[in-house]
C-alpha cells in the first residue's frame, strides 16, 4: 500500500515518506552486510544530503555520483569518499575542478579509455587519482569489454593512476520484466572476466564493483565485492514493474490536484511533463500510476497537464489531490527544488534536492 500524504500540500509536489526511506535504506544495507558486499548507492537518485547521511549512518561505504558537478556539491556538504561513475574526460576547466576536489575527498574515476586516462593523469599531477576501468556487460553504452579491461588497467597504472579495479553498470536489466534474473548474471561473469583480465595484467582488482537496483542483490557474490545500487531508496513504476520493489517500499509520490474535469471521461491534474517527465519504458502504459484513481496511468502529458482517462461515473472533485508514482523517480526528482517530508501521512520536514541540475 501506498504512504499517505497531508491533504493541504501545494501541488505538483515530491513527496517522501521518511518511513519507507528509512526502511528500504536499512533493507539494502543489510541484504549486503548479509553476502558481505560494500555498499556504495549511487546518489544521483536522491541528490540529497540528507538521504545520503543515512545511507552513511547505515554502513555505506562512500557515495557514487555521476558528475564532478554531484562530486562538489556532496563535497561541499561534508561527504569525503565519492566515485564519479562516469568516464570523466578532464579537460579544459574540469581538470582543474578534478584537482581541487582531489585535494579535498577520497576520489575515484571512472575511465573507458586511453585518452581519458592521460587526461586524468594530467590533471591529476603529484595527487594519486584512483581509476576503475569500466566494463560493458551488455549495456552497450560505456565500458571496454571485460577481456580488454587488463590491458588498460596496466596503461593507467604505466600512467602514475591508481587502478582499484572495474566496474559497470547493468542498465539492460531495465529492458523487460523478465530481464534482470538474466542480466544479473552477465553482469556477475562480466566482472568476474575483467577482474580475472586485471590479475593476468598483474594489476589485480581490489573493487569489483556491480550496480543497478534490479540486480543488485543477485549479482552480489565474489568476485563481485561492492553494489552501487541508486534507485532502491525511493523505488518507483519501473521497479515494481520489474519486480524489484513491492507498492509498500515505494518511498515516493509526485502529489497533483485534479484541475480539470470539462473534458468527458478524463480528468487533467497539475503534474505534466514538467514534474512526472516523459521517461517511459516500451513495456509500460502511460507516465506514472495514480494511485486514487485505481492506478490507473497518466495517459499522455503536456508540459503542465497530465491527461488521466476515468471509467464511467462521476470524476473526482476539482481539487482532489492525487497522489502519482512515476515511472522513473531519479529524472523527476531532478525537476524539484525540495522534497515534502512526511511520516504517518503529517509533513514533518522539507529537504532541499542539494544536488539538482549538477550536470557539468
Ligand atoms: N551505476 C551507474 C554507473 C549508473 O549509471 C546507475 C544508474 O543509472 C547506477 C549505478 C544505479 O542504478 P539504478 O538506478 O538501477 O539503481
Amino acid at each position: 500500500m501506498t504512504f499517505a500524504i497531508p491533504e493541504d500540500l501545494e501541488t505538483p509536489a515530491l513527496v517522501v515518506d521518511v518511513d519507507v526511506l528509512e526502511r528500504n535504506i536499512a533493507t539494502m544495507a543489510e541484504r549486503m552486510r548479509e553476502r558481505g558486499v560494500r555498499l556504495r548507492p549511487h546518489a544521483k537518485t536522491h541528490k540529497c544530503h540528507e538521504v545520503a547521511s543515512r545511507q552513511l549512518e547505515q554502513g555505506a561505504a562512500g557515495l557514487t555520483v555521476a558528475s564532478l558537478g554531484e562530486a562538489e556539491a556532496f563535497a561541499a556538504r561534508g561527504f569525503e569518499d565519492l566515485f564519479v561513475a562516469y568516464p570523466l574526460l578532464a579537460h579544459g576547466p574540469k581538470a582543474a575542478r578534478l584537482r581541487s576536489l582531489l585535494e579535498r575527498v577520497r576520489l575515484s574515476v571512472g575511465v573507458d579509455s586511453l585518452e581519458s586516462a592521460r587526461l586524468l593523469a594530467e590533471a591529476a599531477g603529484s595527487e594519486l587519482l584512483t581509476v576503475l576501468v569500466e566494463i560493458d556487460s551488455g549495456l552497450r553504452r560505456t565500458g571496454v569489454s571485460p577481456e580488454a579491461a587488463g590491458d588498460l588497467a596496466r596503461a593507467c597504472g604505466d600512467l602514475g593512476l591508481d587502478v582499484a579495479g572495474v566496474f559497470t553498470h547493468a542498465g539492460h536489466s531495465y529492458r523487460e520484466p523478465s530481464a534482470p534474473a538474466v542480466v544479473a548474471i552477465e553482469e556477475h561473469d562480466a566482472l568476474a572476466a575483467a577482474s580475472e583480465s586485471l590479475r593476468l595484467s598483474g594489476v589485480p582488482a581490489r573493487t569489483v564493483s556491480a550496480g543497478s537496483t534490479p540486480t543488485a542483490l543477485r549479482s552480489a557474490s565474489a568476485p563481485v565485492n561492492e553494489e552501487r545500487p541508486g534507485t532502491y531508496v525511493f523505488n518507483d513504476r519501473q521497479q515494481v514493474g520489474l519486480g524489484s520493489a513491492t507498492d509498500d517500499q515505494v518511498a515516493l509520490v509526485v502529489a497533483s490536484t485534479v484541475v480539470s474535469t470539462a473534458v468527458t471521461g478524463q480528468v487533467v491534474i497539475d503534474a505534466g511533463s514538467k514534474a512526472l517527465t516523459s521517461d517511459k519504458p516500451a513495456w509500460l502504459n502511460g507516465h506514472g500510476a495514480v494511485v486514487d484513481l485505481d492506478g490507473v496511468p497518466v495517459g499522455s502529458l503536456n508540459e503542465c497537464h497530465g491527461m488521466v482517462a476515468i471509467a464511467d461515473g462521476p470524476p473526482p472533485p476539482l481539487g482532489t489531490v492525487v497522489r502519482v508514482v512515476p515511472n522513473h523517480v531519479c529524472t523527476v526528482v531532478n525537476l524539484f527544488d525540495t522534497y515534502e517530508v512526511v511520516s504517518n501521512g503529517k509533513l514533518v520536514d522539507r529537504w532541499p534536492v542539494t544536488a539538482r541540475g549538477h550536470l557539468i
